[in-house]
């Protein structure tokens, strides 16, 4: 299928072309093997891995392909046109490379980032809490310095977490510092795998922190706080939020991207099968009431690749980041809900992935930011002029993706 960004280059083009023929092989056959739970996520992020697909814009002598934030979007879109939790898995699989990268770490950890970008090794990124999740000040997570050997003696839990229940390495924010971890170490604990209503084989999960001892080398930054004020839930931005907040538009563009990857699945489905299926003597596409739909459906579509594509270009900007993320994942699900409806019975079985697509897609409005929460980051951007300003290329912070 016809990528959603227009205007790619013959390089971009050339890439789309590798993608589409190393997913045919390496994710299409097992796509309904892992929503019914006989192939592990893990086992195809795994394979993607082989191909350089964990670490698109890492440095090629840290294992990654070395090529841009554009290529990375390109392979997303192309992942969730399958299957969103693959998509969702390969990318929380990297963050902890990613966020060494950012923080200047890599040299350091270059023992965690090499597998990770191989996919060697499964990553996870950990910021929800029980009691912190759109309000992030509420975190409770914190690490308090051992005098005497130097570690950070790291305490907290964390839910909802993506690969979380099977990550060898998990980047893990406190509320006065971000810190690299190994699964294995004494202290950490699997809580629950959830269950969930869509994203099926995806492995989210709960777990604590019990005193994990974590080398000084580990911390990707780390301020000390006392003990005593923190882990009450106490509220107030800490630089660890304030530094993770950087950081999120990047993610949002991402997610908005895996939206419309998912959509343009349902949208391809349901035009075709209202061409094909017959009623009333004639294609049901002859009715306004498909057709129409259709209509409508395509035109969401565009206007979100509209948005999307003008948010990719200017990446730092935080108010258009979470306008696309809003828009894109809202429409990508109406876009599915349509799809299920014009394919009538049928849509409702798992005869046809638009159901799967329907039950996938509805997270995307609650993670990485609900859509209320893009609400509330749009009215603050447009009443400061966010939208005003004019992004020189020499303002872009760095981001975690580039
Ligand atoms: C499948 C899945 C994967 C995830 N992966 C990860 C991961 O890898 N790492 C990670 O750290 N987290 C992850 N999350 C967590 C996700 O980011 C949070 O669920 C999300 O940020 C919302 O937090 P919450 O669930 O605590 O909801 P709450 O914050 O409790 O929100 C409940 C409701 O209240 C609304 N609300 C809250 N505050 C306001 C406000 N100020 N104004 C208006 N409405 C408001 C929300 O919009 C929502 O509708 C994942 C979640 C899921 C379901």
């Amino acid at each position: 299928m016809k990528s959603i960004f227009s205007n790619l280059t013959d390089d971009q083009k050339k890439w789309k072309e590798q993608v589409d023929a190393v997913l045919k092989v390496e994710l299409e056959p097992h796509v309904e093997a892992i929503e019914s739970g006989k192939k592990d996520v893990i086992d195809v992020i795994k394979a993607l891995g082989k191909h350089g697909y964990c670490g698109i814009t890492f440095p090629e002598k840290y294992g990654g392909l070395g090529l841009t934030v554009m290529h990375e979007l390109i392979l997303t879109e192309a992942i969730c046109s399958y299957s969103l939790p693959v998509d969702m898995s390969r990318l929380s699989g990297s963050y902890p490379a990613m966020l060494a990268k950012f923080f200047g770490k890599m040299r350091d950890l270059k023992d965690y980032i090499e597998p990770l970008v191989k996919g060697e090794k499964i990553g996870a990124f950990c910021f929800t809490e029980p009691d912190a999740g759109s309000d992030l000040s509420r975190m409770k997570t914190i690490a308090e310095k051992d005098p005497a050997t130097g570690e950070l003696i790291l305490t907290g839990e964390k839910r909802f977490i993506t690969n979380g229940s099977v990550a060898d390495v998990l980047v893990v924010y406190a509320r006065n510092g971000a810190f690299i971890i190994d699964s294995k170490w004494k202290g950490f604990e699997v809580v629950e795998e959830y269950k969930m209503m869509g994203l099926h084989g995806l492995h989210l999960g709960h777990i604590k922190f019990n005193a994990i001892r974590v080398p000084a080398k580990n911390a990707l930054f780390f301020t000390e706080i006392k003990p005593a004020s923190a882990g009450q839930g106490k509220t107030g931005k800490t630089d660890a939020i304030s530094a993770m907040q950087d950081m999120l538009s990047p993610e949002r563009i991402m997610l908005s991207v895996q939206a419309l990857g998912v959509a343009k699945t349902a949208l391809k489905i349901a035009s075709d099968y209202s061409q094909s299926r017959e009623q009333f003597k004639q294609p049901i596409s002859a009715f306004e009431g498909i057709s129409f739909k259709i209509a409508d459906m395509a035109t969401k579509f565009e206007a979100a690749k509209a948005l999307v594509e003008k948010s990719v270009n200017a990446m730092q900007n935080g108010t258009l980041a979470a306008m696309a993320k809003l828009f894109s994942c809202q429409v990508a699900f109406e876009i599915c809900d349509d799809a299920v409806q014009i394919l009538g019975g049928i849509g409702y079985t798992n005869k046809y992935p638009v159901e799967r697509c329907l039950r996938d897609v509805r997270l995307l409005r609650i993670g990485g930011g609900t859509d209320e929460i893009m609400k509330y980051i749009i009215q603050k951007g447009i009443y400061k002029g966010e939208m005003e300003k004019e992004l020189k290329p020499g303002d872009a912070k760095p981001s975690m993706f580039g």
